[in-house]
């Protein structure tokens, strides 16, 4: 318990009368932190702490990268920020060493305050010194992030272009350098590689790697591409909103998580520029904001998550997962979490152009390099117009084209609204497109107007296309009944289909292999929203349990190998 000599031994509370003291003293949580463990998270809810033994730091997460930004001794006070603006806690608090720090509520705060306006005048000054000042909140907001990779590459190279994508999708900031780039060599701060070479990356404070594949970029990076240990109560297989719902129920719950995501971690939902329907965010979230919040919990949660593996082949029989490269981890349970691929159009010019200015989908990050274009969206759904709206605030024209008569068909109200609000943007109706055109870059599209049967060529700097996507299962084994469009099978879809050889019935996310589950987009008769995605993504965690602790597999503590 804290006692009222401690509370007077804060800074702030030392000249408060003993019976605020006690007042305090009577409120406060007494909490013993071992080192690295935190008081608040970024993010979290208010509260007032002082500081009474050891060190805490507040820690500032920049590009997923915790960043120390200060230091708290004894006698110190942290929380003072969020308290007098009624914000969640702007940085994180952890203890640089073992440590001891009363915890004060809130409301307790407040009542306390109500009763000594000296004390609340003394929070409200050390807060706005706080805010204030190059090394106060102030300071951090006006500093940009550093970049933590520089990128020299051409802007219509595919292999620059996956590369800017997947650094995006990791939420790495970098630097991407083009030959247009004024002071190239300055900006690159040493003699330029050979264009033979380009792409090219440059870890900051690290190496510098020519044409690189993207598990090698992973790995400097220190993005996680190993899996730790041989074995784990359950193997995720994909992380999209659905797999990383898994992993932070299943590592929450004291499940061995491992997450296999064969590029980043976000799934189809990171590509989003704004999903608008997610419960809890009233003026949206972006889809990449979401995915690296859920990533940060996963993490901190437990689970272990790799990116660049993915996985080519499970054997049902034996619950042995088999990652590209050969390594194999053994999987008690098993969730398939592999939503679906961009489907694609196959028109004259595309493969060629592909990645040189003809794309399938478009992260949040790819807005800014339409900048003055004139670029065309192929697709008419939620994910066409989104991409639409951003696009935007920066080509100099957008224009949707729909093969249908009306675009509300398949687009949301809301986004046909805005969509109705930006100058810049148009729809053409009853319209195909027919051919790309281009030497080293997309340089114009055909297009056909299927009510006159007109082909007209429009200039084009940037083709989006946006026309749905398929389940891609082909690698599942045999075992696991899929429909004939690919999409798993589950609990009584499955039964329905006579593929189940059990007793007992199925879990409801169960596939016909028991202890194999399926969930979000991948599972037939999947919503295919991001809310379901996450709703079925800790679904399967509970069916993992019941599923465990089955007495067959519980006397079987890891997969037979
Ligand atoms: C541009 C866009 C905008 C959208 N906007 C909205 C919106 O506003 N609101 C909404 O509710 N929904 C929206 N959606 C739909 C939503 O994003 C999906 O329903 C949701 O992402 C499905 O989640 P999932 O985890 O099931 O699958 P996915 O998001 O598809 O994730 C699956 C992951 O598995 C990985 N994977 C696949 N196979 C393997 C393998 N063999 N090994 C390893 N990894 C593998 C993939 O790389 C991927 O990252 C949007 C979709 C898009 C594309």
């Amino acid at each position: 318990m804290v006692t009222t000599e401690e509370v007077g031994r804060v800074g702030v509370f030392a000249d408060l009368d003993p019976a605020a003291h006690e007042r305090l003293a009577g409120v406060a949580a007494d909490i013993s932190l071992a080192p690295g463990e935190y008081a608040a998270h970024q993010g979290d809810d208010r509260a007032l702490f002082g500081l009474l033994e050891g060190r805490i730091e507040p820690v500032k997460l920049v590009d997923g990268i915790e960043r120390v930004v200060g230091e708290r001794v004894p006698g110190d006070i942290f929380g003072e920020v969020p308290i007098v603006l009624g914000t969640v806690f702007p940085v994180g608090f952890r203890a640089a060493e073992a440590s001891r720090i009363m915890r004060i509520e809130a409301h307790d705060y407040h009542a306390v305050a109500a009763g000594t306006p000296d004390l609340a005048e003394e929070i409200g000054k050390l807060a706005r010194h706080r805010m204030g000042g190059s090394r106060g909140l102030q300071g951090l907001a006006a500093e940009p992030p550093p970049p933590r990779a520089v990128v020299l590459g051409h802007r219509w190279d595919a292999s620059c272009t996956e590369l800017r994508r997947f650094l995006d999708r990791n939420q790495v900031t970098f630097k991407w350098l083009t030959p247009e780039t004024p002071n190239l060599e300055e900006e690159w701060n040493g003699p330029l590689p050979g264009g033979q070479d380009w792409p090219v990356i440059k870890v900051v404070d690290g190496k510098t790697v020519i044409r690189p594949h993207l598990r090698r970029v992973a790995e400097l990076l220190g993005l996680g591409t190993e899996a730790i240990a041989a074995e784990y109560d359950t193997v995720i297989v994909g992380g999209g909103p659905a797999g990383l719902a898994a992993a932070v129920y299943a590592a929450s719950e004291g499940l061995r998580t491992i997450v296999v995501e064969r590029e980043a971690p976000g799934g189809q939902a990171g590509t989003s520029a704004r999903i608008e329907n997610y419960l809890g965010f009233p003026s949206g979230v972006s889809g990449d904001e979401l995915g690296s919040r859920a990533l940060q919990q996963a993490r901190r949660l437990g689970a272990e998550i790799l990116v660049t593996r993915s996985i080519g082949r499970i054997d049902a029989a034996t619950r042995q997962v088999h990652l590209d490269g050969g390594d194999v981890i053994r999987a008690r349970t098993i969730i398939l979490a592999c939503g679906v691929a961009w489907r694609r159009l196959s028109v004259e010019g595309f493969d060629r152009l592909a990645g040189k200015g003809i794309s399938y989908g478009a992260s949040r990050g790819e807005a800014p390099n339409t900048h003055g274009l004139d670029v065309h969206i192929v697709g008419t759904g939620n994910s066409a117009g989104q991409s639409a709206l951003s696009f935007s605030t920066h080509a100099r024209s957008v224009t949707i084209l729909c093969r249908g008569d009306r675009l509300e068909k398949s687009m949301s109200r809301y986004l046909i609204d805005q969509i109705a609000t930006r100058p810049n943007i148009r729809t053409l109706l009853r319209t195909e497109v027919a051919a790309a055109h281009g030497d080293l870059s997309l340089e114009a599209i055909d297009v056909r107007d299927s009510t006159t049967d007109e082909t007209t060529r429009l200039e084009s700097g940037g083709l989006f296309i946006f026309i749905g996507a398929d389940a891609e299962t082909e690698w599942l084994p045999p075992e696991i009944a899929l429909d004939h469009k690919g999409f798993v099978l589950t609990g009584s879809d499955m039964r329905a289909a006579d593929q189940w050889t059990l007793d007992r019935d199925p879990y409801l996310l169960e596939t016909s292999v028991p202890g194999i589950f399926a969930c979000g987009d991948v599972r037939l008769g999947s919503m295919k929203r991001v809310a379901a995605a996450v709703g079925e993504g800790s679904m399967a965690v509970a069916f993992v349990h019941q599923y465990l602790k089955e007495p067959e597999v519980a006397a079987t503590p890891a997969a037979a190998g």
